[in-house]
């Protein structure tokens, strides 16, 4: 379909065309319409197996059903230590660590719906603990091992968490001192290494606890309705929101791990998000084992030349990241992925935040492949738009529905009711249809904020977005981030991609500044690339380069460079910090930021 509108900055980059009959493997998603049409999730169940007794349960469906049968000595996780040691674990030994967690949570008398709370690095005991508590119908809370006390504790009250799994070092520095604070927890196991120094009072190290375990335990009848996880939000916008996840969730992560990352049985996936970040639960943990591929785990935090390494010599085939770790890439240059060899990748994606068309074509030129974007929240529990294998990738969109999801672009109506925009590329907030397997069951303590996230049948994300004549979707920003400048609505993402298109410029972040005449005007502030030094000169010209990309209304008005942009833990830049130290105004709630002054280190 033809259109006479004007094309938006994001638009102007080439469309990257697929040949799928050159792809090394074959897509399961190969026609996107017909895929769409012949979805339903009833026929998608019978990827999954089901529990014996019927009911459906995460872990039995990640690991107990490929633990006897061809995938038993299959390589389930390959875990690689931060001091370069390894640990293979196949289907059967996973599936076996794990039940004999799950008894042994029996033995210490913790039931069914009990809170499990996981303080820990990208260890091997972090998986068996997950699969282990879910293979008992715990519930299950997966933190950033780099939380301080007081986020943790905040996060274990309210989930009123009765296990914790921890190691000696992180509960001697962040959790003895609160203990007190924290009535639930009855039982808190120490992951230890090496020789064991004096315990702490009150816990009990791994092996004396799984000790008391057996080998044999029979998942639970589980519910599908029957809740399994719950997860934090990333705090980008303000205080982090308790997302609660049941057990259907497994055919979402079925589903996706199928259509948007296109596993198959050969694969060596990766995916370097953390467990404490809902990414690293659903694709890090979940999906992967669902496909019985063989699950990378990388202990160590991001390092460019580490991880071009581990893409080489691990045969990594398909890798799933985040623009943050792709814009400290970026900065380094593609020269510096040369050398490599990445042949075996064959597909990379990317969530977390808006993927600047910079980023898409990074992924070109470094690695051959590019990085395909795709959207979804803590919310909606697994990838729910998304640029896949076959389809072409429009640079700067995040793709298209995935099957079985509809999606759109809506308004608010005074009268608390939503209306669907049809005409393309007309900005609004992205409503998700109620009903996919994953959706959130609400918010911890928080009913009426859950009911206020939905109205008829759609779910409202937050996000405001628009969408092509083609049903691609365009991110324009999260709904606080909007920019209000004499009369016009401007999107943060749009500005920052133009400004990214400035060879100088490494990472930027925009941000609405109040104006007595305009509402508002735009304030970037700009990363350089090593090699640029910040001058009156530079800022001319990268302002002048904005306002030719963006025209004067859109263009940022002042810029400030900055040395790194404050982040959450799971790599997203935090704008509304920004803005209130711009301002002079209280920071809010800080649980989850990482770092002011670089970009490096953040755990993506
Ligand atoms: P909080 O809700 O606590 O403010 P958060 O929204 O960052 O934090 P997450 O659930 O981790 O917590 O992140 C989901 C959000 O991340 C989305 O709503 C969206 O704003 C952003 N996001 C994720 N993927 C993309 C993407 N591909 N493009 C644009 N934005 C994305
Ligand atoms: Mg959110």
């Amino acid at each position: 379909m033809t259109s006479l509108r004007e094309r938006t900055v994001l638009e102007s980059w080439p469309r990257i065309r697929k040949r799928p009959e050159e792809l090394p493997v074959r897509p399961h998603l190969l026609d996107y319409e017909a895929t769409r049409a012949a979805f339903s999730w009833e026929a998608a169940r019978a990827g999954l197996t089901g529990l014996p007794g019927g009911g459906l349960n995460i872990a039995f469906e990640a690991v107990h059903r490929h633990a006897h049968g061809a995938r038993a000595s299959k390589t389930a996780l390959r875990w690689i230590g931060k001091d370069g040691s390894r640990r293979e674990l196949s289907y059967a030994e996973l599936s076996a660590e794990a039940l004999r967690f799950a008894s042994a949570l029996r033995a210490h008398a913790v039931t069914e719906g009990e809170r499990v709370f996981l303080l820990l690095g990208r260890v091997p005991e972090l998986y068996v603990a997950m699969l282990g508590s879910l293979s008992a119908k715990c519930v299950v809370s997966p933190l950033f091992s780099a939380f301080g006390p007081e986020p943790i504790a905040t996060r274990i009250r309210m989930g009123e968490g009765a296990v914790l799994v921890t190691t000696p070092e992180l509960y001697r520095r962040r959790v003895e001192a609160i203990r007190a604070q924290l009535p639930s927890l009855r039982l808190v196991i120490l992951v230890e290494r090496g020789e064991t120094r004096e315990r702490p009072p009150g816990t009990i190290g791994w092996s004396e606890f799984s000790a008391r375990g057996e080998g044999a335990f029979a998942v639970p009848p589980t519910d599908p309705e029957d809740l399994a996880l719950l997860h934090f939000t990333s705090g980008t916008t303000g205080r982090p929101k308790g997302a609660m996840h049941v057990h259907a969730a497994v055919l979402t992560h079925y589903v996706t791990g199928l259509y948007a990352l296109d596993l198959h049985e050969e694969d060596i996936f990766w995916c370097t998000a953390d467990p404490g970040w809902v990414t690293g639960t659903s694709y890090g943990v979940i999906a992967p084992l669902v496909h019985g591929v063989t699950n990378l785990v990388v202990e160590a935090e991001f390092d460019a030349q580490l991880w071009y390494r581990i893409l080489q010599d691990e045969k990594v085939t398909v890798w799933y990241t985040a623009p943050t770790a792709i814009r400290m890439m970026m900065k380094l240059g593609a020269e510096a992925a040369k050398g490599y060899d990445f042949s075996r990748l064959r597909f990379s994606a990317s969530v977390g935040e808006p993927l600047n068309p910079e980023g898409v074509m990074f992924g070109l030129e470094a690695f051959g492949r590019p990085f395909h974007d795709n959207w979804w929240q803590t919310e909606t529990g697994g990838i729910m738009i998304a640029n896949f294998a076959a389809t072409d990738v429009k640079p700067g969109s995040m793709g298209r529905p995935l099957p079985g999801i509809e999606a759109a672009i809506v308004r608010r109506e005074a009268d608390g009711t939503v209306r669907v925009v049809d005409e393309p590329m007309v900005e609004g907030e992205l409503a998700l249809k109620k009903g996919w397997p994953s959706m959130f069951r609400g918010y911890l303590g928080e009913e009426e904020r859950y009911r206020k996230c939905f109205a008829g049948d759609w779910y409202l994300t937050g996000d405001l977005a628009k969408k092509d004549e083609e049903g691609y979707f365009w991110f324009v920003g999260r709904a606080d981030d909007v920019i209000k400048s004499a009369g016009h609505l401007i999107g943060p993402f749009e500005v920052e991609s133009a400004l990214m298109e400035h060879p100088a410029v490494a990472e930027a972040a925009v941000i609405g500044k109040p104006d007595p005449i305009a509402g508002e005007v735009v304030k970037a502030f700009v990363v350089l690339r090593p090699g640029f030094r910040a001058s009156e000169e530079l800022r001319r010209d990268v302002l002048g380069h904005a306002r030719k990309r963006l025209g004067p209304v859109v263009a940022p008005k002042e810029i400030d460079f900055r040395d790194g942009l404050p982040r959450t833990r799971s790599g997203k830049i935090m704008r509304r910090l920004l803005k209130a130290r711009e301002l002079g105004l209280p920071e809010g709630d800080l649980s989850t930021l990482e770092s002011d002054e670089r970009p490096t280190g953040a755990a993506p």
